[in-house]
This record gives structure tokens, C-alpha cells and sequence, in this order.
């Protein structure tokens, strides 16, 4: 279970930490109920489905070539994202290309059987590249009762921060936000939102994730190592970053850090314009900088 400091979740996440901790072969894999609960697929934008579960984001990018999966979550689910998928009238065999939004467990232990039952080719972000074909050996938080094996997955393309990935006449682009794993990609596209003009577009914005625990070092000291050398750079990087994208369209991999279970209440009547969310995204931005910039001058002061 990973404690995400900017979240309301956290101190239920302690709970499950205490009640679910269980060491296995592959990890110390821990769940919370809303990671695996099945959520019902809606859509997002014309080309664009949500079809993850309560809390752990997967989307669905769909082309005239077939169809792009953002993560692949928990060694459990892919089964649940394929009755998404089906649900929704699409087909998982149609699914060519698997993203991610970032190395950890609960968005990549799913990965392989993806794979294996798809076909579909693994793009990862440089510095992730090698979490994922150690199956999370190589996090640089490893050993931790936070970071869960998983089965390895291969790589068929190493992207760069800013890389597009083409499919179909669609075109999604990564932005590497890094800090939280070394390679964690946000994700934008541009798409036109049922029931808006013809014609006119959207910036959607797929946040891979800004949180940090204790275990994540900022500053070398009598307690222990920098987490990695770059990590403090990276996550000014990040937040400037993402700070600097244009939004409208507010998503992320958890759906703790857009809001989902509020929205979803009311996009039956309000339909997908309840994810236009500007202001939220920011406030969401500035909020983890915030965090992460109190943590940095926290861990100064106890060098000292
Ligand atoms: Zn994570």
C-alpha cells in the first residue's frame, strides 16, 4: 500500500497496510478494496473510455487502427479491464498498444497477461524501462513493504520525455514526471468531448502521479541516502511541468487525484463536461508542490 501524503485515503490506507500486509514470493502486495472493486465504463471523449476500477485508473484510447490501453493495474485485474473493454463493445484483442503511467505494481502488475492475451507492444519511459523488466526489482525504493514485485514485463519501445505515440490518425503525447518512479509519464491528447460543437477540441491531461512517503529521501543525512541523485530536480521538473500543460480535461492514474467518485455522481445527468476541471488542476498541482516543498525543507531541518 503506498501512503500518498496529499491524499484523504491515507489514513485508511494505514489500516489496510495493518490489516492486509502480506509478505509472498513476488512482494509485499497490500490492497485497498477501491483498486479492485469493479467500476462500470463510461466515456470520456469521443475516442477516450475510462475502464479501470473504482480508484485505479485505466483508459482506453480507441482508433480505426485499434486501441491504446493506459495501465494495466493489478496482477488482478486485466480480466476486470477486459469486461470493460467488451462492455463498452470493443474488443481486447484490438488493443495494440499498452501505456502506463507509471512502474509501480498497482499500475503495471497487470502488464504481462496484457501482453501475453493482446499482443499488444509495451511502451515505457526512459528510467522506468528497467522497474518494469525487473518486475519492480530495480524501484529504487526496493525492498520496501511499499513496493510489490510483479511479473516482468518486455519493453518493445523505450520512449523520451516528449515522445508521441501514433496510432490510428490519434496522437497522445508523454511528458516525463518524474520523482514519484523515474520515469513517470503523464499523458496528454486532444479530443473532441461528446455533446460539445463539432469541431472544437479539448486538452485532457492523464496526471502519472506527483505523492511521496517517508521512505522517499530529498536530502543525504545522518538519516540515511538521497532516494536517487536528480530526485529532488526531478520532481521541480515535474511540477513546473505540469504546472505549465494546458488542461481542461482533468485525469489522473488514481481517481482519488481527479476527484472520480464526485464527478462520476454527476455525469449521468451532466455527461463527460463533469471532467472539464481547469481550476481543480491546478489546485491539485499546486497543492502536491506545496506538500513536496514542505517535505524538502523538513528534511533539511532534521540534518541539521
Ligand atoms: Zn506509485
Amino acid at each position: 500500500m503506498r501512503r500518498h501524503y496529499n491524499d484523504g485515503m491515507r489514513a485508511a490506507a494505514c489500516r489496510f497496510l495493518l490489516v492486509l500486509f502480506s509478505g509472498s514470493l513476488l512482494g509485499y502486495a497490500a490492497t485497498n478494496p477501491l483498486w479492485t472493486t469493479q467500476a462500470v465504463p463510461f466515456r470520456i471523449a469521443d475516442n477516450l473510455y475510462y475502464v479501470g476500477s473504482q480508484d485505479l485508473a485505466s483508459y482506453l484510447v480507441v482508433t480505426p487502427r485499434g486501441n491504446i490501453l493506459i495501465n494495466a493495474n493489478l496482477a488482478t485485474s486485466p480480466p476486470q479491464i477486459r469486461a470493460s473493454v467488451e462492455k463498452l463493445g470493443f474488443h481486447w484483442a484490438d488493443t495494440k498498444i499498452l501505456l502506463n503511467s507509471q512502474a509501480h505494481y498497482d499500475h503495471m502488475a497487470g502488464a504481462a497477461e496484457v501482453i501475453r492475451e493482446t499482443h499488444a507492444k509495451n511502451m515505457v519511459m526512459d528510467g522506468d524501462v528497467s522497474v518494469v523488466e525487473s518486475g519492480g526489482k530495480t524501484d529504487f525504493l526496493a525492498p520496501s513493504a511499499n513496493i510489490a514485485g510483479y511479473a516482468p514485463a518486455r519493453v518493445d519501445r523505450v520512449l523520451r520525455d516528449g515522445d508521441t505515440v501514433v496510432l490510428g490518425g490519434v496522437t497522445l503525447t508523454a511528458h516525463k514526471t518524474a520523482g514519484h518512479t523515474r520515469g513517470c509519464t503523464t499523458w496528454t491528447l486532444r479530443a473532441h468531448l461528446p455533446g460539445e460543437p463539432a469541431g472544437t477540441t479539448r486538452n485532457i491531461v492523464i496526471v502519472g502521479g506527483t505523492a511521496f512517503w517517508s521512505e522517499y529521501k530529498f536530502v543525504a543525512g545522518p538519516g540515511g541516502k538521497i532516494s536517487y541523485p536528480g530526485i529532488v530536480q526531478d520532481f521541480q521538473h515535474t511540477f513546473a511541468e505540469l504546472h505549465a500543460l494546458p488542461c481542461d480535461v482533468f485525469l489522473g492514474a488514481h481517481g482519488e487525484y481527479f476527484g472520480l467518485p464526485a464527478k462520476l455522481k454527476r455525469y449521468r445527468q451532466d455527461g463527460p463536461k463533469v471532467f472539464i476541471d481547469p481550476a481543480g488542476y491546478q489546485r491539485y498541482v499546486a497543492a502536491a508542490q506545496a506538500t513536496f516543498e514542505q517535505a524538502v525543507r523538513e528534511q533539511q531541518a532534521a540534518r541539521r
